[in-house]
């Protein structure tokens, strides 16, 4: 072996970040090392990202306004109880956090996986899970073939496999049947009707216990078809987590 054997790989790393300094994930601003390793951004966009807190309704993740009991369900689960057992988003959709998402759909900087990962292992609602998560199969929100296309990759997938490391990540239990329109700009009611019988279930959801995983929550009609689809093929139970969550819009 040559005299690079001799050196540890602590001091390569060290090398490393003096020859090539750690940059932000998000601002590209430089970090120290300690920062690459922690989350992989800086203090100042570290600073403006906001984790969803345990006060939301106990069913669908919907945050309260005041600090009241994390065993509350909010008036909508009352009225209308969704058929997954349980949702929650990790983080407020809006400056670093869409960044971050934004850069991985759109950009294709992959690099911001590590952040993306390195930031959920931080929050609280994986720790309310952790025990039944082994026995969960993670089953990423299928993009449309022509966004396959366009794109390239699942970003809910990558996500997912960064997120869940170890754990299996079924990317093709659940397919889209068919092209669902542009969401963005429909309202809540036109978006459960387009997005009604879009997917398909394979068998193999048959008794199986589903974690489904998305990057964003906007209104939920994405997630509550799917859920109605994977019970339907007899998934035994359906539970959903999203990277970000945009502020409920008013109707
Ligand atoms: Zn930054
Ligand atoms: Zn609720």
């Amino acid at each position: 072996m040559g005299w690079l054997s001799t050196i540890s790989p602590c001091l390569i790393d060290r090398l490393m970040d003096i020859l090539f300094p750690p940059l932000c994930a998000c601002c590209l601003a430089p970090i120290m090392p300690e920062e690459k390793e922690s989350t992989g951004l800086c203090t100042g966009c570290l600073s403006k990202i906001s984790p969803l807190t345990p006060h939301c309704c106990s069913v669908c993740g919907t945050p309260f306004h005041s600090s009241s009991g994390i065993d509350h369900v909010c008036g909508d689960c009352i009225k209308n109880p969704p058929e997954f057992t349980w949702l929650r988003s990790l983080f407020w959709y809006h400056g670093p956090i869409r960044d971050l998402v934004c850069d991985l759909k759109f950009r294709f900087k992959f690099h911001t996986l590590n952040a993306i990962g390195a930031l959920t292992r931080k929050t609280v609602f994986l720790e309310e899970f952790n025990e039944a998560l082994p026995q969960m199969t993670i089953v990423p929100i299928p993009v449309s073939r022509s966004r396959m296309q366009e794109r390239g990759f699942n970003q809910a997938l990558l996500m997912a496999r960064e997120i869940f490391p170890g754990q299996t990540v079924s990317y093709n239990l659940l397919t889209r049947k068919r092209e669902v329109r542009q969401q963005a700009s429909l309202s809540l009611e036109e978006r459960q009707k387009n997005v009604r019988g879009s997917f398909l279930a394979r068998d193999g959801v048959r008794g199986r216990k589903i974690l489904l995983f998305d990057d964003v929550f906007t209104t939920g009609s994405t997630i509550k078809e799917a859920t109605r689809t994977l019970l339907a093929a007899g998934a035994v139970e359906v539970r959903a987590l999203t990277f970000a969550r945009t502020p409920k819009k008013e109707n």
